[in-house]
């Protein structure tokens, strides 16, 4: 190659900030993150000016010539790269559902605070065992109880993998070889194999079913209770809603006899909230504090639906029970590891600081969304996608009805907006499903042969990559 050939080429080089302007690049740092492209993207660039000033072959290989082929050949050599790093199958999606703690999309999204504090604290060594005070071994458990029973008023608090382990271990430390009460109306399965029988006996408990499916009043719980009585157990109906003709009871009404007082009252929360959603418009709903108000020894909740954080199962409630919990062998199979208490111990700090650091909590943030900025977010992706697939498709923005999702709020609507797109050709099928294989897979639903893109789970940024993926597989 000759030199003014050459020289020509280097300057012809583009600088980054040109090419992130290219679509396809723009596309690919949405689905491949910013730094991942951007780390590439300058590899690329920089083997190109080496072998320019120095191999020769390496540009005749490749038949870089002129100005135009140096930029169609970065572009090529990034595909290449992206598409070979497609490997791995746990991938980032977007929710077009409108559903906020979807639980096959990973529930509640994480925070980009917790986010932090977890790449601090993971990427090199913590005190996560270790009391910097004293200089000796300390608990894992200590970095959330203190915020945890300031925001729950609970004595004390341990978190494990999850809110089914919480409830399993409640019952195997306070039961195990004894009776565990539990409302006929209450006996849930939440999906994934979590059922509230199963997991009883699994406890290495027996449960003794009182009241009937609708209606359970204290005496058919007093007339249970004898020396064998280990647990009155209250679950909460996580994702349904008996109507109609209907009573439970609180656990502080129920009376235990002279002998009995050991028995433990434990309610299974499900999910989370640490706010007063009634502040916001949207119907009460039982908190952990509410709870423990009413009686409850111990209360166990997730730590990824309403509260916005982490997996992970929250117990809380009497010291000396909590203490005997944390003592338990199993605990130690069923533990957190730091990842997740440094996520929720950002989360919970986001609760005690203010409301406006609360609604960084991503989940918060979506569910409590009004309607005039789901408007403004549904009339953006609208024009956008008239623009990209105008010709192609009618586009309208209709109302929806949405549900929290994770067992989470049962029965609680909430009116949001989606934007309808309904194909001049090809079936709606088809296209969702195209959208699902896709790159950077969109999961959205059908209505009455119109696909639906529900504003409140996608992020503004996302919008383009919808645009573009439509107008694919439409095939412009
Ligand atoms: C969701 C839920 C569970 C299970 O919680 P995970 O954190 O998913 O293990 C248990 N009980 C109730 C009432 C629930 O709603």
């Amino acid at each position: 190659m000759s030199e003014n050939k050459a020289l020509n080429l280097l300057r012809g080089i583009p600088p980054v900030n040109d090419l992130l302007k290219e679509e396809k690049i723009l596309n690919y740092l949405q689905i491949y993150g910013r730094n991942f492209v951007l780390e590439k993207l300058r590899e690329i660039l920089d083997n190109i000016k080496s072998s320019i000033k120095t191999n020769e072959k390496y540009c005749v290989n490749n038949s870089i010539e002129t100005i135009e082929d140096v930029r169609e050949h970065i572009i090529d050599e990034l595909e290449r790269f992206l598409e070979s790093s497609k490997l791995h199958t746990l991938k980032k999606v977007i929710n077009a559902t409108g559903i906020v703690l979807h639980t096959n999309l990973g529930r509640a999204p994480i925070s980009q605070k917790a986010l932090k504090k977890v790449v601090e604290i993971s990427s090199g060594y913590c005190n996560l065992e270790y009391d910097l005070e004293k200089g000796r071994r300390g608990s894992r458990y200590d970095h959330i109880e203190e915020e945890l029973c300031r925001l729950t008023g609970a004595e004390a608090g341990v978190i494990v993998n999850n809110n089914a382990a919480a409830v399993f271990l409640c019952l195997n430390t306070f039961a195990m070889g004894k009776e565990v009460l539990v409302s006929r109306g209450e006996q849930v399965e939440i999906g994934g194999q979590f059922r509230i029988p199963d997991i009883i006996r699994q406890s290495g408990c027996s449960m003794v079913e009182v009241g009937t499916t609708n209606k359970t009043h204290t005496w058919d719980y007093e007339n249970e209770i004898n020396e064998n009585t280990a647990i009155l157990l209250k679950v909460h109906t996580s994702n349904y809603r008996i109507m109609g003709f209907t009573s439970s009871v609180p656990l502080n009404e129920i009376k235990t006899p002279k002998n009995t007082d050991d028995i433990i009252r434990v309610e299974d929360l499900g999910s989370g909230c640490l706010v007063d959603l009634s502040q916001f418009g949207i119907s009460y709903e039982r908190s952990p504090k509410d709870c423990l108000k009413e009686g409850a020894d111990l209360v166990t909740f997730s730590g990824d639906k309403l509260l916005g954080g982490a997996q992970a199962g929250f117990i809380i409630g009497k010291k000396e029970y909590i203490e005997k919990i944390k003592k338990n062998p199993l605990t130690r199979i069923l533990r957190c590891d730091k990842m997740t208490i440094a996520a929720l111990n950002a989360v919970l700090e986001m609760y005690n600081l203010s409301d406006s650091e609360m609604m960084e909590i991503p989940a918060l943030a979506m569910l409590l969304e009004k309607k005039d900025g789901l408007e403004i977010k549904a009339k953006k992706l609208a024009d956008l996608l008239r623009q990209e697939i105008g010709q192609l498709c009618n586009i309208d923005i209709v109302d929806v009805e949405e549900e929290a999702g994770g067992g989470s709020l049962p029965g609680v609507v909430f009116y949001g907006k989606a934007v309808a797109v309904i194909p001049q050709n090809g079936s709606p099928d088809s296209i969702r499903d195209h959208l699902r294989k896709g790159e950077l897979p969109i999961v959205c639903r059908i209505v009455e042969d119109r696909l639906l893109f529900h504003v409140r789970t996608i992020k503004e940024e996302e919008f383009i990559v919808i645009g573009s993926m439509l107008r694919k597989v439409l095939g412009d």
